[in-house]
């Protein structure tokens, strides 16, 4: 009996560390690696942050993991894009993981697109002919000037779980925008070569980029978002790509490489291959690397075609 109850006084206190380490930090999963560094610089000391992507994937088919679920399970907060770009993982990883804090429309559900202006809005929705992007283009990652837009979303989800650290979440905002503010001038000038050139990708990954940097998003290999090509559909776009005279074929590099290099081949494109996350290439281990590592590779194809 006695050592029964020293077992359960054991137990009880390695609940109660248990809880007290939990509680000590604010546990919080972002989608992608690009929104775990902006929770991780917004946080602070304050929060552990994971990512459920590592940043090599496609962001439409992120492989569900068990482990994505227990991480849920413990999540104070969960930090999207929104927009549905994590609509084949997320929805269904949110029910295995039955935490009431983070479902949709909850106060730990933190949709970053809140104040991004966004894209390609389609006039109606059709999803019954498979488009990914039912809410417009969510692919606005990769525009720093859209990503500053998401850290202001992205903290105001934090104070709205977490009022008593508000002053360390807009102090911390604060170094973000600034930061921002400082590489958005820097890319804007180094971009210069790149604008009024055309570019076709693969998905239609590339937009906010092009949109930022004064680029020409004229076509994608796939028909429409999510889905494949044709052959009829490749001459065509073969044959206005050499009407239109497109600079680059972008393949995002989740996707097969063969068909990209065909189509450059033939329309005297060049191909640039490009990460759309952050770690998608190894040179990416930050937001800042990802942006420097995309645009100089369009300006390496730009200006080695001159
Ligand atoms: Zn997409």
């Amino acid at each position: 009996m006695k050592k029964l109850m020293q077992l359960f006084c054991m137990l009880a206190v390695f609940i109660a560390g248990g809880v007290g380490v939990a509680a000590a930090k604010i546990n919080a999963v972002a989608t992608i690696p690009d929104l775990a560094e902006l929770t991780r610089r917004i946080g602070g000391d304050l929060v552990n942050v994971s990512s459920l992507a590592t940043g090599v994937e496609d962001i439409h088919a992120v492989p569900m993991k068990p482990s994505f679920a227990v991480l849920l399970n413990r999540a104070d907060v969960v930090v999207l894009l929104g927009l549905e770009p994590e609509h084949a993982f997320l929805p269904g990883l949110l029910e295995a993981a039955r935490n009431p804090k983070i479902l949709r429309d909850a106060p730990g559900y933190i949709d970053c697109s809140t104040y991004v202006s966004v894209l390609e809005v389609p006039t109606r929705l059709d999803r019954a002919l498979g488009d990914q992007h039912p809410m417009g283009n969510p692919h606005y990652n990769l525009d720093p000037v859209a990503m500053k837009e998401a850290a202001r979303a992205l903290t105001d989800g934090l104070i709205r779980n977490f009022p008593e650290d508000e002053s360390t979440f807009k102090t911390n905002l604060a170094a973000v925008e600034a930061d921002f503010d400082t590489n958005i001038a820097r890319w804007e000038r180094e971009a210069a070569p790149l604008k009024g050139k055309k570019i076709v990708s693969y998905h239609p990954d590339m937009v906010y980029f092009a949109d930022r940097f004064g680029m020409d998003p004229v076509a994608t290999i796939e028909i429409r978002a999510g889905i494949d090509p044709t052959p009829s559909h490749i001459e065509e776009l073969i044959d206005r790509m050499r009407r239109e005279k497109v600079d680059i074929v972008v393949r995002e590099r989740h996707y097969p490489a063969g068909l990209a290099e065909t189509i450059a081949q033939r329309t005297g494109a060049k191909l640039v291959e490009l990460p759309v996350m952050v770690d998608g290439v190894p040179e990416a281990t930050t937001y800042v690397g990802l942006i420097d590592y995309n645009l100089q590779a369009m300006l390496k194809a730009v200006q080695g075609g001159a």
